[in-house]
C-alpha cells in the first residue's frame, strides 16, 4: 500500500485505489465507496457504513417538513387568522357595494337615466366583439352611475387585474 503522490487520502496496492474513509478513518478499497464524480478520485469521503449512519442520523434529526410547517402555523396562527378574518371582511364589504351599485344603476337604466350599452367594448374596442352581451362595469362602487360597459373577457380581466378604484 502506497501514498499516492504524497496523499494522506488515497493509496494505492496492485493498481487498486483505496482511500481514507473521513468518518471512521479506516482505509477502504475504491469500491466502499459510494460513486460521485464531484469528489476527488471521483468517490465519496465517507465509506458506505459511515455514510448510511450518517443519513440515518440526519434523517432522525431534521425535523420533517410537516413538523416544521405544524411549528410555523402554530406560531404564526393568530397572525393568520386575523389576516384571513380581514380578508373575508372586506371581500364582504366589497360584494355588499357591488350589488348596491349593480342594483341602483340598472333601476336608472331601466328608468332611461343612463345609457346601456355602446356598440363596442370600452376597453378593447374590438369590432368582434360587436353583437355579443356587453357587462357593465363599474370603476368606483360609490358612483353607482357610472360604469363602462365590456366585454366578458375584458370584465373578467379588469377584476382579475384588480384595476378598478374602490376609493
Ligand atoms: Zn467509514
Ligand atoms: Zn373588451
Ligand atoms: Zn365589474
Amino acid at each position: 500500500m502506497e501514498r499516492i503522490g504524497g496523499s494522506r487520502v488515497f493509496f494505492q496496492k496492485d493498481n487498486q485505489l483505496y482511500r481514507r474513509c473521513a468518518k471512521c478513518q479506516k482505509i477502504k478499497p475504491a469500491e466502499a465507496f459510494y460513486k460521485n464524480s464531484g469528489m476527488p478520485g471521483g468517490i465519496s469521503g465517507y465509506c458506505r457504513p459511515c455514510t448510511s449512519k450518517y443519513q440515518e442520523e440526519y434523517r432522525k434529526n431534521k425535523p420533517s417538513l410537516k413538523t416544521y410547517y405544524q411549528e410555523w402555523y402554530q406560531s404564526n396562527k393568530q397572525i393568520l387568522q386575523a389576516e384571513r378574518h380581514k380578508k373575508r371582511e372586506s371581500n364582504q364589504m366589497l360584494k355588499i357595494l357591488q350589488d348596491r351599485a349593480w342594483l341602483e344603476f340598472n333601476k336608472a337604466l331601466r328608468k332611461g337615466l343612463v345609457g346601456g350599452p355602446p356598440l363596442l367594448c370600452q376597453l378593447c374596442r374590438d369590432i368582434d366583439k360587436i353583437g355579443t352581451k356587453y357587462e357593465s362595469h363599474h370603476p368606483n362602487y360609490n358612483e353607482p352611475l357610472r360604469v363602462i360597459w365590456v366585454c366578458k373577457s375584458c370584465h373578467r380581466r379588469v377584476h382579475r387585474e384588480g384595476t378598478q378604484d374602490y376609493a
